[in-house]
């Protein structure tokens, strides 16, 4: 069987790839399974070079790969290029790894104590359509770094940037059957390595209501988890901020990928003081964004994944007050222009719920502790950004927001040297940062005795 990848920009089929059910889950795993012991065995420099040559095959094959990620998820050419290079930049970084999975020795009595930190065995990777080869290149590198085998499910949307990284990690010399991405629908699929005894973990992003029935279903095997979920993060602008860099900073902020990015400031909150003159330069900001084509490198935002996920952000806006718009093509494709929503209150669907489009809510506040409290009001935790130029009051919001990234007078979230995740719903575990190959791992405690034979 095949399954129809789309292009959202023109709606036209764009490749067919082989599409398979649960039973080939099952052999995967077992591939998987064969192929890890001798991979574990391999030496850390070796596990080293292997990586390194991923990231040289990724680097050698960046424009290809950047296109293909640009016309299946509708991203912008430029964008694409980055996100690509990270995935390049992710399998560098994580070769440093082998060599550096330090265990301890621990002062005990009577002998030695020393950790080890052994592979998982088995690992599940489920991926999703919004960035589909730098989010697995996430959990890949850091998971071969360790010494695990792997089975990869990514989108049924965006399979074919997992694809490529499979014949890439082939040819840069890792073995065969080490790393498997099986294409298929996640409900048969994606169930069906959840549900696998020989699956050690999942490591998963998308949405919340999936990683909750994930987390339900690995509980009752003890399988490990991390979770990368979905977010309503917020941005918050002091009076002090330089109001046009926050506001000309949501074209990436919130705009970035169409939003369909789980960290985009859905939410921001503007001192009253400053409403105005703020929204003047989100105007401005919002009415030039150049909406269109991804191939073209003046694009500055794509379409959306597909029509029916534009007839989701549509639904959520027909009911909402517009501000203002940006503008985008008509069709073919699933096209949403970059849209403001003010005045709104805080418990409107479009400021509570995860839209996962172009929109952004602008919402006006008094005071620290009342925004505070507001941003806090949510049941997701991944991101934020706080805009001022009083350092001190910067630090008192960064650490008085209940999210795992946050950010001051930018809109950065992701860095492959920096740990990244969610608090509450937004997710459970971190990945990316020095310690994500620890997640694939176990630690194991190995004490010698050091007294003479026949003493007590
Ligand atoms: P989904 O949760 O629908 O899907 C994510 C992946 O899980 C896909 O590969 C999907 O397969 C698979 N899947 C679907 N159902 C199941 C199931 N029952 N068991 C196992 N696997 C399943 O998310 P989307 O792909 O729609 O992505 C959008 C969502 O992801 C947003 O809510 C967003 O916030 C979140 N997200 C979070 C990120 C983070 O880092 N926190 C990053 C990116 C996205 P298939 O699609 O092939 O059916």
């Amino acid at each position: 069987m095949t399954d129809t990848v789309l292009e959202p920009a023109t709606g036209a089929v764009l490749a067919e790839v082989p599409w398979v059910d649960a039973d080939a889950v099952d052999r995967a795993v077992q591939r998987a399974a064969s192929a890890q012991p001798a991979w574990q065995a391999t030496s850390p420099a070796h596990k080293a070079g292997v990586l390194l040559a991923i990231a040289d095959g990724v680097r050698a094959q960046a424009e290809h790969l950047a296109r293909l990620e640009a016309r299946n998820v509708g991203m912008p050419i430029g964008d694409a290029r980055g996100s690509i290079a990270g995935v390049a930049q992710t399998f560098r970084y994580y070769a440093a790894a082998p060599e550096r999975l330090l265990g301890m020795t621990i002062p005990v009595a009577d002998g030695v104590d020393m950790t080890f930190h052994e592979p998982l065995g088995v690992v599940g990777l489920i991926t999703p359509w919004n960035f589909p080869m730098a989010i697995a290149a996430w959990k890949v590198a850091p998971a071969l770094a360790a010494g695990n085998g792997i089975v990869l499910k990514p989108s049924e949307l965006t399979p074919l940037t997992a694809l490529e990284l499979q014949r890439i990690c082939l040819e840069a010399g890792l073995p065969e059957g080490l790393l498997n991405v099986v294409v298929g629908s996640g409900t048969a699929v994606g169930r069906a390595l959840v549900n696998h005894p020989g699956v050690r973990k999942i490591a998963f992003t998308g949405s919340t209501a999936v990683g909750r029935e994930i987390s339900q279903r690995a509980g009752d095997q003890i399988k490990r988890v991390t979770l990368e979920l979905g977010g309503k993060s917020a941005s918050v602008v002091f009076a002090d901020a330089d109001l046009s860099a926050a506001a000309h900073g949501l074209v990436g902020g919130v705009f970035g990928n169409a939003g369909q990015d789980c960290c985009a400031r859905s939410r921001v909150f503007v001192h009253r003081r400053v409403l105005d003159e703020f929204l003047d330069h989100l105007r401005d900001a919002t009415t030039a964004l150049r909406v269109g084509d991804p191939l073209d490198e003046s694009t500055q935002m794509g379409p959306l994944i597909s029509a029916q996920h534009r007839s989701k952000v549509t639904s959520y806006v027909n009911w909402a007050p517009v501000a203002f718009q940006g503008t985008a093509p008509d069709g073919p494709g699933f096209w949403f222009p970059p849209t403001v929503l003010h005045p709104i209150e805080d418990d409107h669907p479009c400021a509570r719920d995860e839209i996962f489009g172009p929109v952004v809510c602008v919402l006006p506040f008094d005071s620290e502790a009342e925004v505070t409290q507001r941003v806090n009001t949510t049941p997701y935790g991944l991101s934020g950004s706080v805009w001022t130029a009083d350092v001190a009051r910067a630090l008192r919001m960064a650490r008085a927001i209940d999210a795992g990234a946050l950010a001051v007078n930018s809109y950065s979230s992701v860095r492959v040297h920096t740990p990244f995740g969610g608090f509450k719903e937004s997710g459970l575990g971190r990945e990316l940062g020095p310690d994500a190959p620890l997640a694939y791992t176990e630690t194991k405690n190995v004490f010698i005795s050091t007294k003479n034979p026949g003493e007590s």
